[in-house]
């Protein structure tokens, strides 16, 4: 397919020649260490969020695709990755981590790009992120261990356990954050010794063959990673359902988590799953008003409100409601909105029309509900041809949709509270329980509170911090299992009791 009108983007001065050369060169899917067209010589278009036109082709792999890059896998599994040690499998995570660091200005233009994030963003969070997750797994490769046991069976015997790589991974990214959620599956799965088939969204597959060019280079052995840009219901369910993939890991919406879970019941396919949050950000009135108002900004202004682990229920005491409310309305209203590439835009486009209408579909049904709008609630044709949406926010009440269901987007709903008992049932009345945040000068109410919020991460003043250290998932519909820290070893290994017979 051919476009004659690509987005002006591409002729942007502040682009770099590098990243636009890059975009000019054809994008194929990465199977088995080489780059090949997709089976179907089809391929799928990248639009620019900021103008709605298109940025470049990339192949879109489908059915069969993915049968030859889990064979790929599969085949690498079995031979050299199989038989690379610990030490060397370390080696190479952190050298591609170093090559993400020297290309890292590469990348964060095409992320900002592809995602429409600013690109002071992924200064601050995508790209550090990603590099610290390579090196933080770099160093676990050569310390997974397993331990002896102490049986007490008649006889005289030499128990232990081995902690083995589950085998093929298929690995399926949303749009929000491609690059760093496709660090937080492949180190872990890399430095625990299995091969993985990565299926980047259809949305944002441009960091993901970047990265792909990385891991060449870093001289992974062909196999062990293979990178699949597709739809949805032609490469990523394929991929979960193959019987040849052992595991998968996906981050996305509850409702694909959820078809991903039944379809992987047949083979008993092990699967974790990272998926949806409406979490409750709190400020209590005795808290630094101007920090927890910063946190309340970042925690639903933060890549246009597209973050799982939004604050998107803004939990304020009645004493001192209008007062914060009125410092919040104030700070959003000056958030520099536009082009990502411009470092001085604060919050960029979303991600693609369909999205753009269902964010602004949840604005209308705030108004029909009777929220009270305070700030924005429609597009910013001001900011760019593309799919702008301004920061919004209201005054709502808990049973509200604004209040209950995930909107992806800028779009905050304040909830006043009075009385302290009642508000750990209203922060914990939803389906979700990805994370919570507490603004307080009194520690021991904050540890109380955190200790009784149903969420997998609880910020006490602070919102958003992440590390590799530590784990990442949530409670109730919002995850299955975890991510990051030692906490993700357990899910792409498999346990196994060897026991000799001593006498
Ligand atoms: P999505 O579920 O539409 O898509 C996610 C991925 O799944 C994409 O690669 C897509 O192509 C693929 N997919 C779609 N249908 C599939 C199917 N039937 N079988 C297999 N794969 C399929 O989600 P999205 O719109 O890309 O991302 C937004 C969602 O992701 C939000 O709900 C958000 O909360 C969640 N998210 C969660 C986390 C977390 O860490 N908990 C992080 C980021 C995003």
């Amino acid at each position: 397919m051919s476009h004659p009108t690509l987005s002006p983007t591409l002729e942007s001065p502040l682009l770099l020649p590098e990243v636009r050369e890059w975009l000019g060169k054809p994008k194929k899917l990465l199977i088995g260490g080489r780059w090949v067209e997709a089976q179907s010589g089809r391929t799928l278009t990248v639009t620019d969020p900021a103008t709605g036109l298109p940025l470049c082709e990339v192949a879109e792999a489908g059915p069969a695709d993915v049968e030859l890059a889990v064979q790929a896998a599969r085949h690498a599994l079995e031979g050299t990755w199989g038989l690379t040690k610990p030490a060397e499998r370390g080696r190479l995570l952190w050298l591609l981590s170093d090559l993400i660091e020297r290309y890292a200005e590469e990348l964060r233009q095409l992320e900002s790009l592809d995602t429409g994030k600013p690109v002071m963003e992924t200064h601050l969070f995508d790209l550090p992120v990603t590099v610290d997750h390579f090196r933080y797994f770099a160093g676990w490769a050569t310390k997974i261990t397993g331990e002896t046991l102490p049986v007490s069976l008649p006889g005289e015997y030499l128990a232990y356990t081995r902690r083995e790589p589950v085998g093929v991974v298929g690995a399926i990214t949303p749009w929000n954050f491609p690059l760093a959620i496709a660090s937080w599956k492949l180190a872990p799965a890399l430095a625990c010794g299995n091969t993985v088939v990565l299926k980047p969204s259809e949305l944002t597959p441009l960091t993901a063959l970047r990265l792909g060019e990385l891991i060449l280079e870093a001289g992974f052995p062909p196999g062990v990673v293979n990178i699949l840009p597709g739809y949805g219901p032609t490469a990523g369910k394929p991929l979960a359902e193959h019987q040849g993939v052992d595991k998968v890991s996906f981050t996305g919406s509850p409702r694909v988590g959820r078809e991903i879970l039944v379809g992987s019941a047949r083979d008993f396919k092990r699967v974790t799953l990272e998926l949806g949050g409406k979490s409750p950000n709190i400020v209590f009135p005795d808290a630094n008003l101007d920090e927890a108002i910063g946190g309340a900004m970042a925690g639903i202004f933060f890549n246009q409100g597209e973050a799982c682990a939004a604050g998107s229920r803004l939990f304020l005491p009645k004493s001192h409601f209008d007062q914060i409310l009125s410092g919040l309305v104030e700070r959003a209203r000056h958030l520099e909105q536009g082009l990502g590439l411009d470092l001085g835009t604060q919050i960029g486009p979303l991600v693609s029309q369909a999205h753009m209408e269902r964010v602004l579909g949840y604005i209308e049904k705030g108004k029909a509900e009777g929220a009270e709008l305070v700030l924005g609630g429609e597009r910013n044709p001001q900011a760019g041809s593309g799919y702008f949406v301004k920061p919004t926010i209201f005054v709502g009440r808990d049973e509200m949709t604004i209040a209950r269901e995930e909107i992806f987007g800028p779009v905050l709903t304040a909830l006043p509270f009075e009385d302290l008992d009642d508000l750990v049932r209203r922060a914990n009345d939803s389906s979700y329980g990805l994370v919570a945040s507490i603004w307080t000068r009194d520690l021991k109410q904050a540890i109380r509170v955190a200790h009784a919020l149903k969420a997998g991460t609880v910020w006490i003043n602070g919102f958003g911090l992440v590390d590799a250290a530590s784990p990442w998932g949530g409670f109730k519909t919002s995850s299955l299992g975890r991510e990051m820290g030692s906490y993700a070893l357990e899910h792409y290994t498999e346990v196994k009791s060897v026991w000799v017979n001593l006498l």
